[in-house]
């Protein structure tokens, strides 16, 4: 896979500085070795430095680099996968214990934000809109699961009240959450990296891990030196490659796109989402956007198998911003970039072990915000004895993806069942 497929994102444009995080070098033993700087990795490093534990963080490339500071910053509520999915495979009682795990991810997220003072532009409302008026009874089945869930802050829109907060006609009405929002991606996972190393974690960027062993001693290279360490966690989702062959089957690299406007003002910028909230339409694939504080609208979509980028990205995405606001047909495109999300078949999140010294998670399928710094830490919390809700987790299954030739056409024809499927049903 290719290192980067972006020019320069909104986010890096308007990311804090930094922590020094100097290239891993030489032989190191210690407690805890975690292979990717993104959410997964950083939350299981803060977790882990604040209870003592010696830990190593080794990122390829930059903090952030990865999905975690390139997404869409929608902290969303739930399992990509929806309930149903985890339910029929562990029932209802477990399954509610889930969903209460991925509320408890949203609780961190912003416990975190306030404990460590990370200034991320946090802003919470998030609506889910309706393409078809034919899917609009999709909006009450979903209330009323999230009701009986015990998430009561939500309330159904009418075509013409989501129309009297929202400044397109192409929907036919929303569930708005209250639970649920959206922040700066880059900025927080950089608070989260800072934190950790003042928990006393030792990061590296520029630091690829090339060959890892899981055995009861794990080790892992770098072009560098090399980590010894009590326990293993590989954070890589989607920029995993082939580093660890076991999981290379497990999930499969999406590329998602985004693209920021220039600044609008502020009377233009609510004339388009008159309350702030983030916003994601109910297709299989998703269009989502939201309003930045210095009032561009960032808009993102699309996905592809291929890991190829268009030539042009602005150019690739604006026509399809325009289909929603065609009053932004005059407006210039500042900024494009994407991103690698991992899915897996069900579209559960994937974790486990891969040996009693090794923890892996990723697969969030495009709604780690929240979920990844909670895997994060539960794999923290399984280090240090109380594996139960970690074990909860790792007890939904998954089929693999097929390897070889045949992986890419395969997802690739799946993708355009589901394009179908969005645009008849
Ligand atoms: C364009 C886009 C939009 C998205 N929008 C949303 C959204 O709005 N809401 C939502 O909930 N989710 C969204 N997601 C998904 C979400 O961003 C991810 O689920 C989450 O960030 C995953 O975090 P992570 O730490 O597991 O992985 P990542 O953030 O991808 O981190 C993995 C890290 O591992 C590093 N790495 C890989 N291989 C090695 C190696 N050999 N050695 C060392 N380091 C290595 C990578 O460089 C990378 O930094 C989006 C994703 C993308 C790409």
């Amino acid at each position: 896979m290719r290192n980067s497929i972006i020019a320069r994102s909104y986010y890096q444009a308007t990311a804090q500085a930094g922590p020094m995080c100097p290239p891993f070098a030489g032989d190191v033993t210690t407690d805890v070795c975690i292979i990717g700087a993104g959410y997964t990795g950083l939350s299981a490093a803060l977790t882990l430095a604040e209870a003592g534990y010696k830990v190593v963080v080794l990122e390829a490339n930059t903090i952030g680099f990865g999905a975690s500071g390139r997404n869409g910053g929608q902290i969303c509520t739930g399992f990509s996968s929806g309930q149903a999915k985890i339910e029929a495979q562990i029932g209802k009682d477990d399954a509610r214990r889930c969903f209460e795990l991925a509320q408890e991810a949203k609780q961190l997220l912003t416990n975190r934000i306030n404990q460590y003072q990370i200034d991320c532009d946090l802003r919470w409302g998030y609506m889910h809109a309706v393409p078809k008026a034919s899917r609009f009874d999709e909006l009450r089945a979903w209330k009323d699961e999230w009701d009986a869930l015990g998430y009561t802050d939500t309330e159904i829109l009418s075509k013409q009240e989501l129309e009297n907060r929202l400044g397109t006609h192409v929907y036919h009405g929303a569930l708005r959450e209250g639970g649920a929002g959206h922040f700066h991606p880059l900025n927080y996972c950089l608070g989260l990296a800072r934190a950790a190393i003042n928990a006393g974690a030792a990061l590296h960027e520029q630091s690829k891990a090339l060959e890892v062993e899981t055995g009861t001693q794990p080790c892992v290279r770098t072009s560098q030196g090399s980590v010894r360490a009590k326990f293993l966690i590989i954070a890589c989702n989607a920029y995993l490659g082939r580093l660890v062959p076991k999981l290379y089957g497990k999930i499969m690299p999406v590329t998602s796109y985004i693209i920021a406007t220039e600044p609008l003002g502020s009377e233009r910028a609510r004339a388009l989402i008159s309350g702030g909230e983030a916003v994601a339409d109910t297709n299989f694939i998703v269009d989502y956007f939201r309003l930045t504080p210095d009032t561009r609208l960032l808009f993102g979509g699309r996905a592809s198998y291929t890991t190829l980028e268009p030539p042009n990205l602005g150019a690739y995405m604006k026509p399809r911003m325009e289909r929603i606001f065609p009053q932004l047909r005059d407006v210039k495109i500042e900024h494009a970039w994407g991103g690698y999300i991992a899915i897996t078949n069900n579209r559960i999140p994937d974790c486990g072990q891969l040996s009693s010294t090794t923890y892996y998670a990723h697969g969030y399928s495009g709604q780690g915000v929240a979920l990844a710094g909670l895997y994060g830490a539960l794999m923290a919390e399984a280090i240090r004895g109380t594996a139960e809700r970690f074990d909860l987790l790792a007890s939904l299954r998954h089929l693999p993806f097929p390897g070889g030739p045949v992986r890419v056409p395969l997802l690739a024809a799946a993708m355009l069942f589901y394009r179908l499927k969005d645009a008849l049903s």
